[in-house]
Protein backbone atom coordinates (compact mmCIF):
# COMPACT_ATOMS: atom_id res chain seq x y z
CA UNK A 1 0.00 0.00 0.00
CA UNK A 2 1.26 3.31 -0.73
CA UNK A 3 2.45 5.50 1.86
CA UNK A 4 2.29 9.19 2.20
CA UNK A 5 4.61 11.32 3.27
CA UNK A 6 4.55 15.30 2.77
CA UNK A 7 7.65 17.31 3.23
CA UNK A 8 6.67 20.55 4.88
CA UNK A 9 8.33 23.48 7.09
CA UNK A 10 7.02 26.72 6.12
CA UNK A 11 10.43 28.38 6.22
CA UNK A 12 11.59 28.52 2.71
CA UNK A 13 15.22 27.38 1.40
CA UNK A 14 15.13 24.56 4.54
CA UNK A 15 15.76 22.00 1.32
CA UNK A 16 12.08 20.72 1.04
CA UNK A 17 11.89 20.82 -2.23
CA UNK A 18 16.15 19.33 -2.78
CA UNK A 19 14.31 16.36 -0.39
CA UNK A 20 11.21 15.87 -2.43
CA UNK A 21 13.06 15.17 -6.08
CA UNK A 22 16.21 13.16 -4.60
CA UNK A 23 14.15 11.26 -2.20
CA UNK A 24 11.73 10.19 -4.70
CA UNK A 25 14.36 9.57 -7.15
CA UNK A 26 16.44 7.49 -4.80
CA UNK A 27 13.16 5.51 -3.75
CA UNK A 28 12.47 4.76 -7.20
CA UNK A 29 16.26 3.79 -8.00
CA UNK A 30 15.54 1.07 -4.70
CA UNK A 31 12.30 0.15 -7.49
CA UNK A 32 9.89 1.41 -5.69
CA UNK A 33 6.88 2.76 -7.59
CA UNK A 34 7.16 6.44 -6.56
CA UNK A 35 4.59 9.26 -7.04
CA UNK A 36 5.94 12.91 -6.74
CA UNK A 37 3.06 15.94 -6.23
CA UNK A 38 4.50 19.32 -6.60
CA UNK A 39 1.96 21.65 -4.33
CA UNK A 40 4.42 24.50 -4.59
CA UNK A 41 3.37 27.25 -7.11
CA UNK A 42 7.09 28.01 -7.90
CA UNK A 43 7.26 24.56 -9.46
CA UNK A 44 11.11 23.80 -8.92
CA UNK A 45 10.19 19.79 -8.35
CA UNK A 46 8.56 19.52 -11.19
CA UNK A 47 11.71 21.76 -13.21
CA UNK A 48 14.12 20.12 -11.10
CA UNK A 49 12.59 16.70 -12.47
CA UNK A 50 13.06 17.74 -16.24
CA UNK A 51 9.69 18.87 -17.12
CA UNK A 52 9.31 22.33 -18.06
CA UNK A 53 6.79 23.87 -16.17
CA UNK A 54 5.75 26.88 -18.55
CA UNK A 55 4.48 24.34 -20.85
CA UNK A 56 2.12 22.54 -19.41
CA UNK A 57 -1.66 21.99 -20.71
CA UNK A 58 -2.78 20.75 -16.70
CA UNK A 59 -0.79 20.59 -13.41
CA UNK A 60 -2.05 20.31 -10.22
CA UNK A 61 -3.85 23.87 -10.27
CA UNK A 62 -6.37 22.02 -12.76
CA UNK A 63 -7.00 19.39 -10.82
CA UNK A 64 -7.53 21.14 -7.59
CA UNK A 65 -10.60 23.75 -9.31
CA UNK A 66 -11.86 20.46 -10.94
CA UNK A 67 -11.26 21.00 -14.62
CA UNK A 68 -9.18 18.00 -14.71
CA UNK A 69 -8.88 14.45 -13.30
CA UNK A 70 -5.52 13.36 -11.51
CA UNK A 71 -5.13 10.80 -14.35
CA UNK A 72 -4.95 13.46 -16.69
CA UNK A 73 -2.74 15.89 -14.89
CA UNK A 74 -0.02 13.49 -13.92
CA UNK A 75 3.04 12.32 -16.28
CA UNK A 76 4.19 8.85 -16.18
CA UNK A 77 7.24 7.57 -15.84
CA UNK A 78 9.33 10.88 -15.59
CA UNK A 79 11.97 8.76 -14.97
CA UNK A 80 11.95 5.33 -14.47
CA UNK A 81 9.36 4.23 -11.61
CA UNK A 82 9.19 7.82 -10.89
CA UNK A 83 5.50 10.21 -11.99
CA UNK A 84 4.76 13.59 -11.49
CA UNK A 85 1.98 15.24 -10.49
CA UNK A 86 3.52 18.67 -11.60
CA UNK A 87 2.58 22.81 -10.64
CA UNK A 88 3.38 26.12 -11.78
CA UNK A 89 2.89 29.71 -11.04
CA UNK A 90 -0.78 29.37 -12.08
CA UNK A 91 -1.34 27.56 -8.18
CA UNK A 92 -0.55 30.46 -6.66
CA UNK A 93 -4.40 31.82 -7.62
CA UNK A 94 -5.60 28.61 -5.88
CA UNK A 95 -5.97 29.79 -2.56
CA UNK A 96 -8.59 32.37 -3.36
CA UNK A 97 -10.20 30.41 -6.18
CA UNK A 98 -10.59 27.31 -3.51
CA UNK A 99 -12.34 30.02 -1.22
CA UNK A 100 -16.14 28.81 -0.13
CA UNK A 101 -15.23 25.41 -2.15
CA UNK A 102 -16.68 22.92 0.42
CA UNK A 103 -14.63 20.35 1.39
CA UNK A 104 -11.51 22.21 -0.04
CA UNK A 105 -8.93 21.12 2.73
CA UNK A 106 -9.81 16.99 1.03
CA UNK A 107 -9.49 17.89 -2.99
CA UNK A 108 -6.32 15.88 -3.14
CA UNK A 109 -7.11 13.27 -0.55
CA UNK A 110 -10.16 12.10 -1.58
CA UNK A 111 -8.82 12.08 -4.88
CA UNK A 112 -5.47 10.50 -4.23
CA UNK A 113 -6.74 7.75 -1.95
CA UNK A 114 -8.47 6.15 -5.23
CA UNK A 115 -4.99 5.62 -6.54
CA UNK A 116 -2.13 5.39 -4.14
CA UNK A 117 -2.47 1.27 -4.50
CA UNK A 118 -0.86 1.97 -7.62
CA UNK A 119 2.65 3.53 -5.52
CA UNK A 120 4.83 2.58 -2.94
CA UNK A 121 5.32 5.63 -2.18
CA UNK A 122 3.88 9.18 -2.47
CA UNK A 123 6.23 12.09 -1.71
CA UNK A 124 4.27 16.05 -1.40
CA UNK A 125 6.22 18.52 -1.70
CA UNK A 126 5.12 21.49 -0.04
CA UNK A 127 5.08 25.42 -0.24
CA UNK A 128 7.11 27.60 2.16
CA UNK A 129 3.77 28.87 3.91
CA UNK A 130 0.82 27.18 5.86
CA UNK A 131 -1.75 27.42 3.34
CA UNK A 132 -4.57 25.52 1.78
CA UNK A 133 -2.07 23.64 -0.73
CA UNK A 134 -0.16 22.54 2.54
CA UNK A 135 -3.45 21.64 4.38
CA UNK A 136 -4.40 19.57 1.58
CA UNK A 137 -0.71 17.99 1.53
CA UNK A 138 -1.29 17.37 5.32
CA UNK A 139 -5.00 15.73 5.15
CA UNK A 140 -3.29 13.28 2.52
CA UNK A 141 -0.47 12.38 4.05
CA UNK A 142 0.49 9.72 6.56
CA UNK A 143 3.02 10.76 7.77
CA UNK A 144 5.28 14.97 7.69
CA UNK A 145 8.89 14.92 7.08
CA UNK A 146 10.51 17.88 8.25
CA UNK A 147 13.59 18.91 6.75
CA UNK A 148 15.96 21.46 8.91
CA UNK A 149 18.61 23.42 7.71
CA UNK A 150 22.12 23.72 10.04
CA UNK A 151 22.16 27.35 10.57
CA UNK A 152 21.30 29.79 13.19
CA UNK A 153 17.30 29.68 14.20
CA UNK A 154 16.74 26.16 12.57
CA UNK A 155 14.28 26.02 15.21
CA UNK A 156 12.79 29.13 14.51
CA UNK A 157 9.15 28.58 12.92
CA UNK A 158 8.53 24.98 14.05
CA UNK A 159 6.66 25.61 16.98
CA UNK A 160 4.26 27.16 14.42
CA UNK A 161 4.75 23.96 11.97
CA UNK A 162 4.04 21.42 15.17
CA UNK A 163 0.79 24.13 16.08
CA UNK A 164 -0.43 23.09 12.54
CA UNK A 165 0.25 19.96 12.38
CA UNK A 166 -1.68 19.12 15.41
CA UNK A 167 -4.43 21.23 14.14
CA UNK A 168 -4.45 18.93 11.23
CA UNK A 169 -4.46 15.78 13.34
CA UNK A 170 -7.02 17.34 15.97
CA UNK A 171 -9.20 18.17 12.83
CA UNK A 172 -8.68 17.08 9.43
CA UNK A 173 -6.69 13.76 10.11
CA UNK A 174 -6.26 12.09 12.99
CA UNK A 175 -3.75 9.23 11.31
CA UNK A 176 -1.04 11.91 10.99
CA UNK A 177 2.35 11.65 12.34
CA UNK A 178 5.65 13.31 12.11
CA UNK A 179 7.90 11.24 9.71
CA UNK A 180 11.05 12.35 11.63
CA UNK A 181 13.15 15.62 11.11
CA UNK A 182 15.92 15.47 9.07
CA UNK A 183 19.25 17.92 8.64
CA UNK A 184 20.35 19.33 5.66
CA UNK A 185 23.18 21.63 4.08
CA UNK A 186 25.28 20.31 7.34
CA UNK A 187 28.85 21.88 7.04
CA UNK A 188 31.23 19.85 8.39
CA UNK A 189 34.23 22.43 8.15
CA UNK A 190 31.92 24.48 10.81
CA UNK A 191 31.24 24.20 14.61
CA UNK A 192 27.77 25.70 13.61
CA UNK A 193 26.26 22.86 12.33
CA UNK A 194 27.12 20.47 14.45
CA UNK A 195 25.84 22.75 17.29
CA UNK A 196 22.74 23.32 15.50
CA UNK A 197 22.22 19.55 15.18
CA UNK A 198 22.64 19.38 19.00
CA UNK A 199 20.78 22.39 19.75
CA UNK A 200 17.51 20.71 17.93
CA UNK A 201 18.25 17.11 19.17
CA UNK A 202 18.01 18.51 23.26
CA UNK A 203 15.27 20.76 22.54
CA UNK A 204 12.95 18.45 20.20
CA UNK A 205 11.96 15.09 20.95
CA UNK A 206 10.55 13.02 17.97
CA UNK A 207 12.75 10.72 15.15
CA UNK A 208 15.66 12.10 13.47
CA UNK A 209 16.99 10.44 10.66
CA UNK A 210 20.69 9.49 10.92
CA UNK A 211 21.14 10.19 7.99
CA UNK A 212 22.18 14.10 7.74
CA UNK A 213 22.75 15.62 4.34
CA UNK A 214 25.37 17.44 3.80
CA UNK A 215 26.08 20.95 1.64
CA UNK A 216 27.03 19.29 -1.19
CA UNK A 217 26.99 21.54 -4.64
CA UNK A 218 26.36 19.25 -6.76
CA UNK A 219 22.82 19.22 -5.07
CA UNK A 220 22.48 22.62 -6.06
CA UNK A 221 23.76 22.14 -9.53
CA UNK A 222 21.30 19.32 -10.38
CA UNK A 223 18.16 21.03 -10.71
CA UNK A 224 19.40 23.20 -13.82
CA UNK A 225 20.06 20.02 -15.51
CA UNK A 226 16.76 19.17 -14.59
CA UNK A 227 17.99 16.01 -13.01
CA UNK A 228 18.05 14.11 -9.70
CA UNK A 229 21.14 13.86 -8.08
CA UNK A 230 21.44 9.76 -8.49
CA UNK A 231 21.60 10.86 -12.22
CA UNK A 232 23.26 13.56 -12.05
CA UNK A 233 26.10 12.71 -10.27
CA UNK A 234 25.69 9.63 -8.96
CA UNK A 235 28.75 9.06 -6.86
CA UNK A 236 28.49 12.46 -5.40
CA UNK A 237 28.41 12.56 -1.29
CA UNK A 238 24.57 14.39 -2.13
CA UNK A 239 23.73 11.29 -3.86
CA UNK A 240 25.19 8.76 -1.49
CA UNK A 241 23.35 10.77 1.19
CA UNK A 242 19.64 10.77 -0.17
CA UNK A 243 20.29 6.66 -1.02
CA UNK A 244 20.76 6.66 2.85
CA UNK A 245 17.55 8.66 3.47
CA UNK A 246 15.67 6.70 0.80
CA UNK A 247 16.73 3.26 2.85
CA UNK A 248 15.82 4.62 6.08
CA UNK A 249 12.36 5.39 4.98
CA UNK A 250 11.81 2.26 3.63
CA UNK A 251 12.99 0.61 6.93
CA UNK A 252 10.71 3.02 8.51
CA UNK A 253 8.01 1.73 6.23
CA UNK A 254 8.61 -1.58 7.44
CA UNK A 255 8.78 -0.75 11.09
CA UNK A 256 5.86 2.07 11.73
CA UNK A 257 5.71 1.27 15.16
CA UNK A 258 8.97 2.98 15.67
CA UNK A 259 7.52 5.90 14.73
CA UNK A 260 6.99 8.31 17.79
CA UNK A 261 4.72 11.55 18.88
CA UNK A 262 6.59 14.45 17.80
CA UNK A 263 6.53 16.61 21.10
CA UNK A 264 7.96 19.78 21.79
CA UNK A 265 10.31 19.70 25.30
CA UNK A 266 10.52 22.78 27.32
CA UNK A 267 9.75 25.34 24.20
P1 LIG B 1 12.95 24.82 -0.06
O1 LIG B 1 12.20 23.93 -0.99
O2 LIG B 1 12.77 24.44 1.40
O3 LIG B 1 12.67 26.27 -0.29
P2 LIG B 1 15.29 24.09 -1.61
O4 LIG B 1 15.33 22.62 -1.62
O5 LIG B 1 14.76 24.77 -2.82
O6 LIG B 1 14.53 24.61 -0.32
O7 LIG B 1 16.78 24.59 -1.28
C1 LIG B 1 17.10 25.97 -1.25
C2 LIG B 1 18.40 26.19 -2.01
O8 LIG B 1 19.47 25.50 -1.38
C3 LIG B 1 18.36 25.69 -3.43
O9 LIG B 1 19.10 26.56 -4.24
C4 LIG B 1 19.03 24.34 -3.35
O10 LIG B 1 19.65 23.98 -4.57
C5 LIG B 1 20.04 24.55 -2.26
N1 LIG B 1 20.30 23.32 -1.49
C6 LIG B 1 19.38 22.54 -0.88
N2 LIG B 1 19.97 21.53 -0.23
C7 LIG B 1 21.31 21.64 -0.45
C8 LIG B 1 22.47 20.91 -0.05
N3 LIG B 1 22.36 19.83 0.73
N4 LIG B 1 23.68 21.33 -0.47
C9 LIG B 1 23.79 22.44 -1.24
N5 LIG B 1 22.76 23.17 -1.65
C10 LIG B 1 21.51 22.80 -1.26
MG1 LIG C 1 10.65 24.38 -2.32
Amino acid sequence: MGRIIAVANQKGGVGKTTTAINLSACLAERGKKVLTIDTDPQGNTTSGLGVDKNNLAKTIYHFLLGEATLEECIIQNVIENLSLLPSNVNLSGAEIDLIGVEGREFILKKNIDKIKEEYDFIIIDCPPSLNILTVNAMTTADAVLVPIQCEYYALEGLTQLVHTINLVKQRLNPELKIEGVVFTMYDARTNLSLEVVENVKSNLRQNIYKTIIPRNVRLAEAPSHGLPINLYDTKSVGAESYRNLADEVIKKEMEPDEVQEYTERGR
